[in-house]
């Protein structure tokens, strides 16, 4: 399988380099050139397969060349073997028709763990092969930083550094961070916030010199093997409600656009999906999109739903890229407009393309909470703040009672305590019990102050299993 830059000037990869890749060399994100295509027949004969086996099918084409046949099973076994929960990702139903496809139960409890779990063996594989190693940077509010550092931790070849701002993290996603311990595990909390963080991974990123010779790596969610990783729960799903003989719905809370995405990928693939439904935060630059064709960018708001507060939608290039029949010139110039700092409308037609599969809502915090309050009082359900909003996204924008809507469960509700009791539903929290001594476990962190040089020479000090580069 070959990738292909979306802004068509940087060269063609294999699954391999892709994998090592963060943005094309233009500035694009990669995506496949051909995407495969299953029959119908082909995809009912995977009914019932445990989830490994069902990856194993769904991804094989995506990793064609680079990696075998038996090592990726092998690693597709031990990925999802690790789960909490025999199904994997499985389904609850909360109302007639309607389903939470919980996508929690991996080590940090939410469903990033799906693409980061096999991201860091897939990493670990390809390097051993090619006897090199890589520093990861990368920057975190939250989820994608505990997450990327359990998906990395018993990798030979990798060694990580998350940046978080200092005090600005919930105690369960500090903690999911920091008491995982590892030579090649490095936390570092920054005097500074969120961006601040971002900009020092992106300075570093542009400069290198301060690695050495060594490979810097992304692990955000343009990293195209965590979208792929994606597009399987949604077959999966499908499957366990009549698919692909009947079609299903998915609701999706939405930030990055990068889980959606891999729902409209597997859509394309054959799977029969009807609708795709955007929920957003009050950060609802896809809304404005989805319900008025434009594309601007606004003040980022605070949210109880914090992993999804963002202004622009990375992923949302690669869609871009499809509805302009793949023209990567086209692509790079509305996104040179855009960063001029117009924001920009498609051609009509287009839109309405986009229309016929994705419907959008914009949620507020406090209809987040009252559909919190809702489900439970209905089922007895603690949902988190980006599921809920999920769950009222399908409930407004549904186009049929007879299609099942799946919504996708995408953190476990423990992890963000502050908008499950402004429901009035905390009491009924739990930490699961892989878990439950999260609060007595030792933590390891370093914190920084703000200032690229002294972070980018803690990286070089310890950039080598805790050696220096
Ligand atoms: C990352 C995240 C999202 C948003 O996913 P995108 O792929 O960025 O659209 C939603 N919910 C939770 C809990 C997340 O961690």
């Amino acid at each position: 399988m070959r990738y292909i830059s979306t802004r068509g000037q940087a060269p063609a990869l294999n699954f391999e380099d892709v994998l090592l890749a963060g943005l094309a060399s233009d500035g694009g994100l990669y995506v496949p050139e051909n995407l495969p295509r299953f029959t119908q027949e082909e995809i009912a004969s995977w009914a019932g397969l445990p989830y490994h086996e069902l990856a194993f099918r769904v991804m094989r084409p995506f990793v064609e060349g680079s990696i075998a046949d038996a090592d990726f099973k092998k690693i597709l076994e031990e990925t999802y073997g690790e789960f909490a929960h025999a199904a994997v990702a499985p389904l609850r139903q909360l109302n007639s028709n309607e389903w939470v496809l919980e996508l929690f139960h991996g080590p940090t409890l939410a469903f990033k763990d799906f693409a980061l779990q096999l991201l860091g063996r897939l990493l670990d594989h390809v390097l051993a092969k090619r006897n090199e190693r890589v520093v990861i940077i990368g920057a975190t509010s939250g989820d994608t930083g505990s997450a990327a550092i359990e998906g990395c931790r018993r990798c030979d070849n990798v060694d990580i550094f998350i940046l978080h701002p200092h005090q600005r993290v919930s105690e369960v996603q500090r903690r999911q961070m920091t008491t995982i311990f590892g030579d090649n595990i490095h936390n570092i909390a920054i005097e500074g916030n969120f961006d601040d963080c971002q900009e020092m991974v992106k300075a570093s990123f542009a400069d290198q010199s301060f690695l050495k010779g060594t490979r810097l790596v992304a692990v955000n969610s343009i990293n195209w093997a965590r979208i792929m990783a994606q597009i399987v729960y949604y077959f999966h799903a499908a499957l366990q409600l009549g698919g692909p003989a009947r079609s299903v719905a998915f609701s999706v809370p939405t930030g990055n656009f990068g889980d959606i995405f891999a729902g409209y990928l597997a859509r394309n693939m054959g799977l029969p999906v009807s609708q795709l439904i955007v929920a957003t935060n009050r950060n609802d630059i896809l809304h404005r999109f989805m319900s008025g064709n434009q594309y601007v960018k606004e003040t980022l708001h605070a949210t109880l739903s914090p992993s999804m507060d963002i202004m622009v939608s990375s992923n949302f290039e690669r869609l871009l890229f499809d509805l302009h029949g793949r023209n990567g010139g086209a692509i790079a110039e509305l996104m040179a407009n855009f960063k001029q700092g117009g924001g920009f409308s498609v051609e009509q037609d287009r839109w309405t393309e986009a229309r016929k599969l994705f419907d959008s809502l914009a949620v507020s915090d406090e209809q987040t909470c009252e559909t919190i309050a809702e489900v439970f009082a209905a089922t007895g359900e603690v949902l988190d703040p980006h599921t809920a909003i999920g769950v009222k996204a399908a409930r407004e924008c549904r186009r049929s009672l007879d299609t099942p809507m799946v919504v996708l469960g995408t953190a476990h509700p423990v992890k963000f305590p502050e908008a499950v009791e402004k429901a009035g539903v905390g009491k009924a929290l739990e930490l699961p019990a892989h878990l439950s001594d999260l609060f007595s476990r030792e933590e390891r962190c370093t914190v920084l102050a703000n200032d690229l040089k002294a972070v980018q020479g803690f990286v070089s000090q310890h950039g080598n299993r805790g050696k220096p580069l």
